[in-house]
């Protein structure tokens, strides 16, 4: 089912209850098979946790909050899991969270969750939808939504959380659950690494994070094992010039045509300069210069994004940026040479091969081979590579969550970031569990004698 905006609360309840019934009499049907093929029957618990989860993920997603922001956000989740028994440490990274089950000898295992929303206004219609707004780091209002699915992830790690505690006599080992801030920014995952994450806490053997995917049905995972998400760059860039009036360009140097001329140089980098078998992006996302028709102004601002996956051509493009809108200011006889700084940005993420394989063959065993799907790898940037850039082997997957027949119709669905995306909750949600369950009884499960 898709929560769709016209649905009262009350429908979407009955509906849920309804998927509900029919999920327990698929699953006495599935028992009776050799091997569970379904995210229900392979985590059984997971079925009496899903009205938990459910007001978890409404009250999360009604409450947003921006990168390293995220206070309520934290304080709701370490609350939980404390009274799972877990040590849980507050303020890693500003506003992250470190949560920690010592049972015994064995791997350290680490999931992660993002706690951060987007400045996004919500157009979803759900019942719960976000209403919040808040003020951004330039002091605009700004509104505040979860529109990347970081409400669905903090309730499946808790889900997983809780059902892992039940478990405790069933594997070994440490179980650390890091809620992080500001991904959306691309520097949580270093802020907490920078305050001790790997060295107050214990170095993890293996982390793993899961996130939702706008391109797989509800439910199904996604696998890439290698490189999976582009290295990601924020560049903000000043075009200077001489402002005067409108009407005598002679007495000024225009940056709004330096600004323009640099824009299409800059976009023949990756046609010209780079190898076409690099995959490459370059985006200029934001340009803004000028407050009237009749006057020159004095400069033009410009953001831009660069990915990519090898770190020679990331270093290339952005030498050739600076080159670029030097080139295109000195031809205009600029009184100030432009200034480019890079002003955010992640490592490639990188899904350590061995790991990828592990998960894979315990998520098949469990979810049947339909249920777990290799993908392409994509441009788009996660911070997750930090943890892998810090010597961990690491893998992040991706849980379908979109509604299956709607995938199938071809018709144009929201995606990620989008006003209007929203994950088909409960399928989604159930899966997200189960899978996490799964990973983390395939690391922690095995015998002490085995372990490390
Ligand atoms: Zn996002
Ligand atoms: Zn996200």
């Amino acid at each position: 089912m898709i929560l769709r905006p016209t649905g009262t609360e009350a429908n979407l309840m009955k509906m849920f209850l309804i998927s509900t019934l029919a999920l327990v009499s698929l699953n006495r049907g599935a028992a009776q098979e050799d091997k569970p093929r379904d995210s229900a029957t392979a985590v059984p618990e997971v079925a009496a946790l899903e009205p938990e989860l459910e007001a978890l993920y409404r009250d999360l997603h009604e409450h947003p909050e921006l990168a390293f922001h995220e206070e309520r956000t934290a304080e709701t989740l370490a609350k939980r899991v404390k009274e799972l028994g877990f040590e849980v440490t507050t303020g890693v990274g500003r506003t992250g969270l470190v949560a920690i089950m010592h049972n015994g000898p064995g791997p350290v295992v680490m999931l992660r969750a993002e706690l951060d929303a987007l400045p996004i206004e919500e157009k979803t219609g759900l019942p719960f939808a976000s209403k919040v707004s808040t003020r951004n780091a330039a002091g605009v209002v700004v509104p505040v939504a979860h529109a990347c699915g970081h409400d669905l992830h903090m309730t499946g790690w808790y889900g997983a959380a809780k059902i892992m505690s039940q478990r405790r006599g069933a594997w070994h080992g440490t179980l650390m659950l890091v809620g992080q801030p500001a991904e959306e920014s691309f520097n949580g995952a270093s802020a907490m690494l920078t305050d001790g994450l790997f060295t107050r806490f214990p170095k993890p053997d293996y982390a793993i994070s899961m996130h939702d995917e706008p391109s797989l049905p509800s439910g199904q995972v996604g696998f890439h094992a290698g490189f999976f998400r582009a290295s990601a760059d924020a560049i903000d860039v000043t075009i200077f010039g001489r402002g005067g009036h409108g009407a005598r360009p002679q007495n000024t140097i225009d940056p709004i045509v330096i600004a323009a001329r640099a824009v299409l140089g800059i976009q023949t980098i990756v046609s010209r300069e780079t190898d076409p078998f690099s995959p490459t992006v370059v985006t200029i996302g934001s340009i803004h210069g000028g407050t009237g028709g009749n006057t020159i102004p004095d400069e033009v601002r410009m953001q831009m994004t660069v990915r990519t996956y090898d770190a020679k051509v990331r270093e290339h493009i952005l030498a050739s940026i600076s080159r670029q809108v030097e080139a295109e200011a000195t031809a205009a006889n600029a009184p100030t040479m432009p200034s480019v700084k890079v002003v955010g940005g992640t490592d490639a993420v990188y899904n350590d091969p061995a790991l990828t394989s592990r998960l894979v063959t315990a998520l098949r065993r469990n979810l049947g081979t339909d249920g777990v799907r290799e993908m392409p790898a994509k441009m788009t940037g996660e911070d997750f590579s930090q943890y892998g850039r810090a010597g961990v082997p690491a893998v992040l997957l991706h849980i379908g969550a979109v509604n299956a027949a709607a995938l199938a119709s071809g018709e144009k669905l929201p995606d990620l970031h989008s006003p209007s995306w929203a994950p088909e909750l409960e399928p989604t949600l159930r899966a997200l569990v189960s899978a996490e369950v799964i990973m983390l009884m395939e690391l922690l499960g095995t015998q002490p004698t085995d372990a490390r």
